[in-house]
């Protein structure tokens, strides 16, 4: 199934604007292009080397075109429908295949269809299909190299990446073939601190010195992270630096380009989520929305996650003065829908007002499901430099 986003786009100066004309019964994403822009220009300039958006954070097209104004070109595709989806909105942009599981046929449809010259394998068996699939050899495979950490919030280790040994036998087997061998890891999504890329890196070192394959890409994959309320994350610049220092003398045998794919870092903070009171309950709030929708991630993060909120009444920003702390339920009839941690709101919140949960740019619209009926599905475009998602995050905390 392809994924629809509605073709009609409204565009508003403000929430409140928004909010005054649509009098929404239904979520509505609200993405603000300016931020998604600003954010993509500081990535790109920051991090030394390829930047490829792992566009299965946010493969909404007005984020995409955010990201592309921002001056982004280049993807992270794990199937052909993703691909399509990019050169939609981008017919000339750069796709690269970086999921280790493919659909049989997929990698030579991207190849011949979307011109995708960059794969990524973790195992034999994949590598063995990719070669007979691919009608040519001009193509970079990178190995995935498995990397896990505890200064990820999400491991993905443990579904994916060769241990040393494979990652040495298949660096090999992709220079046999005619290939380009190169390397790659992910330590996981809502990576704390730059240290769990430096351990990585040091292990890849490890095998470039044992491997005697030439290797000139290196991709560190995703992870960096984004500003959450509660999270203790070093800011991405940190990464950006302690990533390039190392890579720099990584190997002695030439210089090496360094990629990397980040997902939630370019979109978290340039998409909020509007959220209508549809019943209170003393402290018990029911949204229109919940973890079968937009807020599946305050879940798997086992309550880390949360959101900085505003709440509007009949159209107007409702001026807080005392806040307490709501259990929030969305609107399907499923026991587990409730976020695993309280939010505080505004102690006067009621029936009819609208929450706006900022910072919800990445995981949010991917993870909607349906359940029940409930499909989030309306967006509005704030484009105005003065539209700015509730609490301005990244700025309050750089400063
Ligand atoms: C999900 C994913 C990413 C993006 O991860 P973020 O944590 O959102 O940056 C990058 N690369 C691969 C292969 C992924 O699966």
């Amino acid at each position: 199934m392809r994924c629809e986003y509605p073709r009609m786009e409204h565009d508003f100066a403000s929430v409140e604007d928004m909010l005054q004309a649509l009098q929404p019964i239904e979520p509505v994403y609200c993405v603000y292009p300016k931020v998604l822009s600003r954010v993509t220009r500081e990535f790109l300039q920051g991090f030394p080397g390829t930047v490829m958006y792992a566009v299965k954070a946010n493969p909404a097209p007005m984020v995409l075109r955010g990201l592309i104004a921002g001056g982004l070109c280049e993807f992270d595709t794990a199937s052909v429908p993703e691909m399509e989806q990019v050169q939609e909105v981008m017919p000339d942009a750069t796709c690269h295949f970086m999921a280790p599981v493919k659909l049989p046929g997929a990698a030579a449809r991207a190849y011949s269809h979307h011109s995708v010259r960059s794969f990524v394998v973790d195992h034999e068996s994949e590598l063995e299909r990719l070669l007979d699939e691919l009608p040519g050899r001009d193509v970079d495979i990178f190995v995935r190299l498995a990397a896990h950490d505890s200064d990820a919030v999400y491991d993905l280790s443990t579904k994916f990446g060769a241990y040393p040994e494979q990652v040495i036998a298949l660096l090999r087997q992709v220079q046999a073939s005619g290939a380009r061998a190169a390397l790659s890891f992910n330590v996981g999504s809502l990576v704390l601190r730059p240290a769990a890329y430096l351990r990585a890196l040091e292990q890849c070192q490890q095998v470039l010195k044992r491997a005697g394959v030439p290797v000139r890409k290196l991709d560190v994959g995703g992870g960096f992270p984004a500003w959450y309320p509660d999270v203790e994350a070093r800011p991405v610049h940190e990464f950006f630096s302690a990533i390039g220092r190392f890579a720099c003398a990584i190997d002695d045998s030439g210089p090496v380009e360094l990629l990397a794919e980040p997902g939630r870092a370019l979109v978290a903070e340039g998409m909020s989520v509007v959220t209508r009171v549809l019943l209170r309950k003393d402290g018990r709030l029911y949204m229109n929305d919940g973890v079968w929708g937009s807020f599946i991630e305050p879940v798997i993060s086992k309550g880390l996650v949360r959101y900085p909120t505003r709440v509007y009444r009949q159209g107007r920003l409702l001026e807080t003065r005392e806040t307490i702390e709501f259990t929030l339920f969305g609107p399907t009839c499923d026991s587990l829908d409730v976020l695993p941690r309280p939010f505080p709101l505004p102690a006067n919140i009621q029936r009819g007002d609208w929450i706006e949960f900022g910072n919800m740019g990445a995981y949010s619209l991917t993870n909607r499901t349906g359940f029940n009926g409930f499909y989030p599905n309306t967006f509005a475009r704030l484009d105005s430099v003065d539209a700015l998602p509730p609490a301005g995050a990244t700025l309050e905390k750089e400063q």
